[in-house]
This record gives structure tokens, sequence and C-alpha cells, in this order.
């Protein structure tokens, strides 16, 4: 099959290795004179800098792992990520086990009973799946030092604030549900019937009805008492990491793994489809193609692709909404973050972490590089935000940097729409808006994983018809 990728980020790249890999001819179309997308690091005065601050999640055996396990010619080296942190006047660890909850400096007394004990209920009587963190918090009158800090969390999970963040969201983040579970209810607001979809291999139809009727306790319920241990119990982020060498790494590893996959520095414009063939218009030329692999912000999928099902969504494709991040790069001789893992900060939420204790090679000898990436603020306010917490004029450093980037093509705020990665057996969509599941590279390569299911489920089929 002739396949066209448009863009090549991480979700692009990995398509195109997986589909190369599964006899394919590929050309993947990026708009840029470079390829990785967000998933990238740039060269700024001696450090390596990526587009944001990064921690890439279930290293153990998540679906970035499982697709490069299987397709691309080695894996990127990953260091251990280390804690997350909150900073009042100390550093605490942010609490996710009942006993980091009970006994956490960062919430005040009267409000640590009241919060563990509603993660409780909520773990025995189930919730919607429209519920926000806001709903949870509101009830129990907890102080506003406590709703600042839920709030402050909101953001670094969702992209939106407390009122806007799905609960299940806080409940998968910190890994007291299974990401999985939220999918019948995505795929059911897709209209894709979660009971015909490529979940039925992977959950078996049982416990997807069972996860349709009990709502988000389901899994809870039913090994309720492996979800309220892990609750009960120490629980940390053992399964995160940074790639050493840099966010650059991951896209470096798949590159180096494709073969034969052309990759054109084109921006496309305009895909349409003529009988069995699609005409893609790019900025240099006209070539045509057997399937579609769409990789771009599927906001843009309206403009760009003249095809009657994504014409017909234009509106809800139109609408889904996304979150601005402002990323601070500073190198300096002093080390504001002398530990592995990074922080948050409540007042203006901002996450920071020094990426050189990683990888020493990242700042020059003797310096650091320090990543701050903000929700929603102004390079101003970020500026401002760094001097005042760590006493230090950013006129001083050695190396100052700032990016202005929307880190997810779509936020996982409440009522947003994600597009299911078929949309037809010839166009397929995949990237940061095609799957809720997890954070950023992960969510990009699980939208992947479910393409090349469904890829697979129709050619596969199509193969064996042709042999009888
Ligand atoms: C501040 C910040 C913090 C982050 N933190 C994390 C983190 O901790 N953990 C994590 O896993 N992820 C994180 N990410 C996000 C992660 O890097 C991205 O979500 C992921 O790399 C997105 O991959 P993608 O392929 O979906 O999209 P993108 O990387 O956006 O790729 C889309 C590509 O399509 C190209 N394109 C667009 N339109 C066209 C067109 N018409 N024709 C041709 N090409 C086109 C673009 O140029 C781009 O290269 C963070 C990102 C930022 C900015």
């Amino acid at each position: 099959m002739d396949i066209i990728v448009v863009g090549g980020g991480t979700s692009g790249l990995l398509s195109a290795l997986a589909l190369e890999k599964e006899g394919h001819n590929v050309i993947v179309f990026e708009k840029e004179s470079y390829v990785g997308g967000l998933c990238r690091s740039e060269k700024i005065d001696g450090y390596s800098v990526d587009i944001g601050v990064h921690a890439i999640t279930m290293l153990d055996n998540g679906p970035l792992i499982r697709l490069l396990n299987k397709y691309s010619r080695y894996l990127p080296n990953f260091r251990n990520y280390g804690d997350y942190y909150i900073r009042t006047d100390k550093l605490h660890r942010i609490p996710v086990s009942m006993h980091e909850w009970m006994t956490t400096p960062v919430i005040p007394n009267k409000d640590k009973v009241l919060i563990t004990s509603k993660i409780m209920d909520l773990m025995t009587m189930g919730f919607t799946k429209d519920a926000s963190v806001y709903d949870f918090v509101k009830e129990m009158g907890l102080s506003s030092t406590s709703v600042d800090f839920f709030n402050t969390i909101a953001y670094f999970l969702s992209g939106e604030d407390l009122e806007n963040t799905p609960l299940w969201r806080f409940f998968t983040g910190a890994g007291y549900i299974p990401e999985d579970d939220i999918l019948p209810f995505i795929y059911k607001d897709m209209k894709i019937n979660p009971l015909k979809s490529t979940l039925v291999k992977k959950f078996g139809t049982e416990r997807i009805i069972n996860i349709l009727n009990d709502g988000f306790i389901s899994s809870i319920k039913n090994g309720s008492k492996k979800y309220i241990n892990k609750f009960m119990t120490e629980h940390r982020y053992s399964t995160q990491g940074y790639p050493v060498g840099g966010v650059q790494s991951i896209c470096n590893c798949i590159t180096y793994s494709l073969r034969n996959t052309q990759i054109k520095n084109e921006e496309v414009k305009k895909i349409t489809k003529n009988g069995k063939k699609y005409t893609v218009k790019t900025s240099e030329g006209e070539y045509t193609s057997d399937i579609i692999v769409y990789s771009a912000p599927a906001i843009t999928l309206p403009k760009v692709a003249k095809i009657n099902k994504i014409q017909k969504n234009k509106e809800k494709l139109s609408n889904i909404k996304f979150t601005k991040s402002t990323t601070v790069w500073i190198g300096d001789e002093k080390n504001y973050f002398p530990y592995l893992g990074s922080e948050i900060w409540i007042d203006n939420p901002c996450w920071a972490s020094t990426v050189s204790n990683y990888d020493e090679s990242l700042a020059p000898k003797g310096k650091h590089l320090m990543g701050f990436s903000f929700v929603n603020s102004k390079k101003e306010d970020a500026l401002k935000t760094i001097e005042s917490k760590l006493n230090l004029n950013t006129d001083k450093v050695d190396m100052l940097y700032v990016q202005e980037t929307v880190p997810e093509q779509a936020s996982c705020s409440i009522g947003q729409f994600f597009v299911y990665p078929k949309i037809d057996d010839t166009f397929f969509v995949v990237g940061t808006d095609s799957d809720p599941r997890s954070m950023g590279i992960t969510r990009a390569a699980y939208s992947v994983e479910v393409m090349l299911s469904e890829f697979k489920n129709i050619y596969d089929t199509q193969k064996e018809t042709a042999k009888k």
C-alpha cells in the first residue's frame, strides 16, 4: 500500500516506522525543516534544550516501549525519573498514597481526613464520567490552601483548572484506576461502539460491559483489593523516566530505525479523494496514495481534508480545546534543583526541573540546565515568578531561552471531543487529540497502537479474503 503520513512528530514518525516494517511504502510530509514536532531538542548557547520540560510515563510496558520493542533498531536509554515535589516554604513530596495524604505538610491537618475519606468513598461508591475535580473538592469545604493545591494539580493533569478537569483524570493520573478504563466512555462519546472496537481484543466483552454499567468504579470494585491496597500503601512513580540525550534521543531512535520511508519537508495544504486514491497537495507539489495517516492537529482537519466524514464533523473538530504553555530554560552555574525529579509551584502553576541532573552533557561543563514550564502564563509573569521564587536575576544567568508551545493537541478537559484513530478504512488520525490516556509522548504512542490495530483488522481481513 502507498501511505502518506501528514506530520513528522512522535505519532507521525511512530506510525511511519510501524507501517514501513509491516511492508508498506510510506512518505512523511513535515511542514518544518526538521522532524520531531514537540519531541525535539534545540542547541542554544551550548545547551541541549528540549521543547518543554518532559517526564516520559509508563516505561515498564507502555505503548511507546511496546512499539519501539517491536519496530525500532534499539531502545533509548531512560534514567529513573525520581519524585514529584511541591514547593511551599520547603520541598514536600506530592501525596499519592493514603499514608502520604495523611502526613503531608502541604495540606492543613483538618483537610487530610476529609480528603482521604472522600477518595475511599469514591473508590467504593464510584463516580460519573463528567464529574469534575471541583465536584470532589466543593462538598468537603476545604481550606483555600487545599483548593489551590488541587487547582494546580488539575492544570498539570489536564491543562485546565479544577472545574474543567474530569475526576477520572485525577484518578488515572494518580494511578488509582487503570488508564484503559476510560476508553469505553470516550469511545461512546465518539459514537464508536466500544463492543465493536479494537478494545474487545484487549479487554474482552464482559469487562467493557461492566465498566459501562458500573461507571468508573468497576475496575476498583472488581479488583478492589488491588486498587485500595495500592492507595493505602506507598506508591511511587517508578515507571517514569527521562531519556539520556534529551527527548531528541526518542526522535533519533525512530528516525534511525526508518529504512525506506521518505521524509519530505513540505506542508500538506489539501487532501481530496478521487475514486480509491487520495490526492495530497503540498507546498511543493501533488502526490497520490491509497491511505492517509493524519498526525497534524485534528483541529486543522476540516480545512485540509475535503473528505465527507471529516466535513460532517467539522464543528466538533473545530472546537477541540487545547492549552498553551510557556517554558523558560535557564542555564547557570548554580543548580536550583539538585535532585532527580521535579517540583510544582502553586501561585503561578509551574513545573520545574534540572534536566542536566539526568545527563550532564545537556549543559556545558560546570553548568546546569533548568526548565520551567508554566500553564497559560505570559513570558513576563513567568520570569517574575522564577525571579521571586528562586531569588535570581534572569538577566544575569548564563543562558535564557523562552518557548511558547501547545503541549498536546487536545487538553483532557470535561466535554472534550477526541477523534477516533479510524475515520474510515483508508483515512486514519493519530496524535494527542486521538487518545485521552496518559500524557504527551505516551498518549501519542497509544493512538498509534489503536490506529495499527484498526489498520491490521482491515488489511489482514482483506488479505485473507483475497487468499480464498
Ligand atoms: C511544555 C511541554 C511539556 C511537555 N511535557 C511532556 C511530558 O512531560 N511528557 C510527555 O510525554 N510529553 C510531554 N509533552 C508533549 C509531547 O512532547 C507531545 O505531546 C508529543 O510529542 C506530541 O506528538 P504528536 O505527534 O502528537 O504531535 P506534534 O509533536 O505536534 O507533531 C505534529 C507535527 O505535524 C506537523 N504539521 C502540522 N501541520 C502540518 C501540515 N499541514 N503538513 C505537514 N506537517 C504538519 C508539525 O510541524 C509537527 O511536527 C510536553 C510538551 C510541551 C510543549
